[in-house]
């Protein structure tokens, strides 16, 4: 080989060193560990179904409620919850807390529509669901979908009662209808694509047969409510303290003759939540405590008690700093906050050969080129954005190297064609060393999100290495 052929290898966009190359154990491994999460994500579907899901694998691999600490002498495995929708998993390491701990934080929920607090309704001969979207969609998207709902409804004693509705083919979903091609051109033919349903719009049919009582004035109304009430013991006031997703009914699909590609609702942004989960799962005894935290509400803005913002992440640490240094001081957590290294682990925007005009291909994700380093986010001139230390990234570059690990760069379109955000610059608030990793998807935000098996697989080994090696 020439000196050029050989600088020619470490150019950048030469970097492609999946599995592919690596040989059919890598293949076969990535496939049965992408089966598992695709089972995962056929059916959990809102962030506390996430949370529950993983709370009772992480009991079933030994980790124990926080509140135990202590109790059982050297245990390592912990994990605690917070409002159902936010769950912290601790493996301790050798090093006490202070000294830093290594963080992977992802966000658990996703894009979707939620009942509004009165939401039933009748017009013309159906009894229709109101709705308010939640994060950021594409409105035209969830038209003329079967539509699940998962959710869980308080009544006014506090029983909680939860619901996963239209799932089972003998139940029946939600849907909104759309207007038929013959009759659109004016209607629709005229608006712009992202504004031809407004959130008012998106109103979705749950029923269509009235009562047999002439005295009854909202017919099919009734008739909803008291289909409800047998199942659930629901009447129309427990709306108001509900919390009720429309989520796209059914499994996650393999997609392509060749299954290279994981369809689903949820991969942003589960996939970083499953696959950090499942690294921590098999890290025995690291040398720097590993926390997995997987955070609700990001796409809103990482706002409310559940989001990252929250303290509850603050309080979990002081309690670790309380039991090893057997006392706490708010110094001693501002410091093992500072000696941190954390993943923002998020997804980001592969080049999609459709629209491939909003992408810059020399600082573009693709997907099946492994998980995605990106020092920063933001719009408009990095607005927004936690812009990482460079120094950091090189160590994490450094550790994936040194581990085999694939990964790519990515940035998220061209420089003044939009842009997102993510949890980092929250985590970066604490004065901690973070930087966004996660695979490349297509279709983000859609109700069919598509991810690539090798990325998948990527992410749990970049994330297994993380938790074992950054120091
Ligand atoms: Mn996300
Ligand atoms: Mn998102």
């Amino acid at each position: 080989m020439t000196k050029y052929e050989k600088m020619e290898k470490e150019l950048l966009n030469e970097k492609k060193s999946s599995w592919i190359k690596k040989g059919t154990d890598g293949k076969k491994q990535a496939f049965q560990f992408s089966e598992q999460y695709r089972r995962f994500l056929s059916h959990v579907k809102t962030e506390r179904e996430n949370v529950r899901e993983v709370t009772a694998m992480a009991e079933k691999k030994g980790f124990l409620p926080l509140k135990e600490l202590g109790k059982k002498k050297g245990h390592k495995k912990f994990y605690d919850v917070n409002q159902e929708k936010n769950l912290v998993l601790i493996v301790l390491g050798q090093k006490p807390v202070t000294e830093g701990v290594n963080i992977i934080a992802s966000h658990v929920d996703v894009p979707h529509i939620d009942f509004k607090m009165n939401p039933l309704y009748e017009d013309e001969e159906y009894c229709m669901v109101k709705t308010h979207y939640y994060g950021g969609i594409k409105k035209y998207q969830w038209v003329n979908l079967p539509l699940a709902v998962h959710g869980v409804i308080i009544k006014k004693d506090g029983q909680k009662i939860d619901v996963v509705w239209g799932e089972d083919e003998s139940e029946g979903v939600l849907t909104f209808p759309d207007v038929l091609p013959h009759l659109s051109r004016k209607i629709q033919g005229e608006k712009k694509l992202l504004t031809g349903f407004t959130g008012e719009d998106l109103n979705m049919i749950c029923g269509s047969i009235p009562v047999a009582d002439e005295k009854v004035k909202n017919k099919i109304k009734i008739s909803i409510l008291e289909i409800l009430h047998e199942k659930y013991g629901v009447t129309e006031a427990d709306f108001i303290s509900a919390e009720l997703q429309l989520v796209p009914s059914g499994a996650a699909r393999w997609v392509g003759f060749d299954k290279g590609l994981l369809g689903a609702f949820g991969h942003d942004d589960r996939i970083c939540g499953y696959t950090s989960s499942m690294a921590l799962f098999n890290i025995d005894d690291p040398e720097y405590t590993a926390v997995n935290f997987l955070a609700d509400k990001e796409e809103i803005g990482s706002e409310g008690r559940s989001g990252m913002q929250s303290w509850f992440v603050l309080r979990v640490l002081s309690e670790l700093i309380a039991f090893q240094e057997n006392g706490f001081n708010d110094l001693l957590l501002r410091k093992a906050l500072e000696r941190s290294h954390a993943l923002s682990s998020d997804v980001g925007a592969g080049i999609n050969p459709n629209f491939k005009s909003v992408h810059d291909p020399l600082n573009a994700p693709r997907l099946g080129y492994g998980i995605v380093l990106t020092k920063y986010t933001g719009s408009g001139g990095k607005g927004g954005s936690n812009d990482a230390d460079a120094e950091f990234v090189a160590r994490v570059r450094r550790i994936w190297d040194e581990n085999g690990v694939d990964w790519q760069i990515g940035t998220l379109g061209k420089v003044d064609e939009g842009g997102g955000g993510t949890v980092a610059k929250f985590l970066a608030e604490y004065n901690m060393d973070v930087v966004d990793a996660g695979p490349a998807l297509l279709s983000m935000h859609a109700p069919f999100e598509l991810a690539s098996v090798i990325d998948i697989y990527s992410c749990y080994e970049a994330y297994k290495t993380f938790f074992e090696k950054m120091k």
